[in-house]
């Protein structure tokens, strides 16, 4: 079977095993283990798909605890395993707990008719039945806390937060959100019922799922969250000053040699906000920096600059020094009829003739928004992202900005700008080769300004998702979808069980937070 017909790829959230990594992933592992056994021409096995892939999305957090992985039976390397595991039909799916031995055939479930709620409450239970001995190292206590146990932590002093999660006995909220929580510090969440009359009384808690937050300072109180759903709740706690995503970064950074960043003072900033000084500072990297890296701008390199400029000079929002700059910039790349331009005079034309004019930009980065808690985190990229996204949404409010510029010809003109703005000059070249393959798969689908604003979201969040917990995750701001709740409660609902965007609101959210009446000028020149 060729790559093509595979129904799972490196990229899903997933473990895909074969015949000679099932046993050592499986046996003795510290965390449990869910396999599918599929078939790739198995009819149901390509419909079920989808839904397998939707849960490894919404418990990849739980990896440490339980992990979620597909073995293909159909690839003749694997017709040995499948026999000897006993898979007869396809999808067989089976359980194999933490610490299982090598000769362990693991537990098989009826699974093929069940949505992701059902198999993420079965994880949960699985995950409940192992024994004290056999308990996977990472998984916290799943059991309720009685008051008796809790409330002598009431004014107690931590190195970390406890949120007493209160509920329902038969709901799972609570044990999906510490499961939610396993890869963060700075907060554990402990389970109470809604039965432990004692612990209401105490807390004052009249309503269920609730959240009672001990605050390291010995401080405590009711946590208020907009809606009571999974989502919600973890959001909140992972965004609690002070937590942090575990990850291999904080350990085996890398990091960029420490310099003029480090001993800038912190800008204080609001997320709700987008901050100009990013903006600026976005084009003061790429045009003297990104672009310096190609000495000479000719053929398809000059088309695709003179486009960017272009598009910037058109929607760049609020007018002043920027768009002036980028007016020029244009007029002059425009009226050259030169094939070739050496970066030089692009860069004396941004350095020297702009001064002149009493049209410049700043003349050093001044990350606010994008500021990273190391240097090398954040910063650039962070700046590119926002500004593509700013110029989504002023092209939605002004369509025809782009009129006689020939970009217009194009439904979703910012997104072929950026595609080829990053595929020919943004210094990573594998971050290029991801967006082009997603922008060449789903551009066709973009037909109006409103839909090119949630496809670069949409592709966003997908990376986001992807580089969650990588080296290039800044601790104080994890990767997450965005927006969260306590940006945009509206953008959050939830359907069987499982996370959903309200796509309105989210596109209502958008247009308001990167448009010109949102975009501050505080630290901007
Ligand atoms: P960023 O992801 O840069 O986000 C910047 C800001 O945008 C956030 O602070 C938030 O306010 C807002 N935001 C977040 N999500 C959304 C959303 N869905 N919609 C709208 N606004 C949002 N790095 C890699 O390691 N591998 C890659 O393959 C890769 N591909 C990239 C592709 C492109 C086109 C770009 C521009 C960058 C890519 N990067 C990649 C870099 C990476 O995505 C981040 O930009 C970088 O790690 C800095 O992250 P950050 O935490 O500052 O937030």
């Amino acid at each position: 079977l060729g790559g093509a017909s595979r129904l799972y790829t490196e990229d899903d959230p997933l473990v895909i095993l074969g015949s000679s990594s099932l046993k050592p992933t499986i046996s003795n592992s510290s965390s449990a283990w869910l396999v599918q056994f599929y078939s790739s021409w198995c009819g149901h096995c390509i419909h079920y798909s989808s839904t397998w892939k939707v849960l490894a999305q919404d418990v990849k957090d739980w990896q440490e605890a339980i992990g979620v992985a597909v073995l293909d039976c159909a690839q003749e390397e694997n017709f040995d395993v499948c026999r000897d595991y006993n898979i007869q039909f396809y999808p067989t799916f089976k359980y194999f707990r933490a610490h299982s031995s090598p000769g362990e055939k693991g537990t098989t479930y009826r699974g093929a008719d069940r949505g992701v709620q059902s198999i993420r409450q079965l994880m949960v239970n699985i995950l409940q039945n192992h024994t004290r001995l056999e308990w996977p190292q990472r998984c916290p206590s799943l059991q309720p806390y009685s008051s008796a146990k809790l409330l002598p932590l009431l004014g107690q002093k931590s190195d970390h937060y406890t949120a007493i999660f209160v509920e329902e006995p038969d709901s799972y909220v609570g044990r999906e959100v510490m499961l939610d929580l396993l890869l963060y510090s700075g907060v554990q969440v402990k389970r109470a019922l809604s039965s432990d009359l004692p612990l209401l009384d105490a807390l004052k808690i009249t309503s269920f799922p609730s959240i009672y937050l001990l605050h390291p300072n010995g401080t405590h109180g009711h946590l208020y969250s907009e809606k009571k759903l999974r989502f919600f709740f973890s959001s909140l706690l992972r965004t609690l000053p002070g937590v942090q995503r575990r990850s291999s970064s904080a350990v085996a950074h890398v990091g960029a040699p420490s310099g003029k960043q480090d001993s800038e003072p912190w800008r204080d900033f609001n997320r709700s906000q987008v901050y100009t000084a990013d903006l600026e500072s976005a084009l003061h990297y790429l045009l003297r920096v990104e672009l310096a890296a190609h000495s000479m701008l000719e053929g398809e390199k000059l088309k695709v600059f003179k486009n960017f400029v272009t598009l910037v000079s058109k929607l760049y929002p609020g007018g002043g020094s920027v768009v002036k700059l980028m007016e020029t910039l244009s007029d002059w790349l425009l009226s050259l009829p030169l094939q070739r331009i050496p970066y030089q005079a692009v860069l004396d034309l941004v350095n020297n003739k702009m001064r002149i004019a009493g049209v410049f930009l700043g003349e050093e980065l001044r990350w606010v928004g994008c500021q990273g808690s190391r240097p090398g985190l954040r910063g650039y990229p962070c700046s590119l992202w926002t500004l593509f996204h700013v110029l989504t949404v002023q092209y939605d409010a002004v369509p025809n900005a782009l009129e006689n510029t020939g970009l217009e010809v194009e439904a979703a003109p910012v997104l072929q700008v950026m595609r080829h703005y990053i595929r020919t000059f943004f210094g990573c070249q594998e971050c290029g080769q991801h967006f082009e393959q997603a922008v060449a798969a789903g551009i066709h689908e973009v037909k109006s300004p409103g839909e090119q604003i949630l496809w670069l979201w949409n592709q966003h969040n997908r990376v986001n998702a992807r580089l969650a917990g990588s080296l290039s995750d800044d601790p104080l701001f994890p990767k997450a979808q965005w927006p969260s709740p306590s940006l945009c409660a509206s953008c959050h609902e939830e359907k069987n069980g499982v996370h959903v965007w309200n796509l309105d609101n989210v596109l209502h959210f958008l247009r308001h937070h990167y448009s010109a009446s949102n975009l501050s000028p505080k630290y901007s020149l």
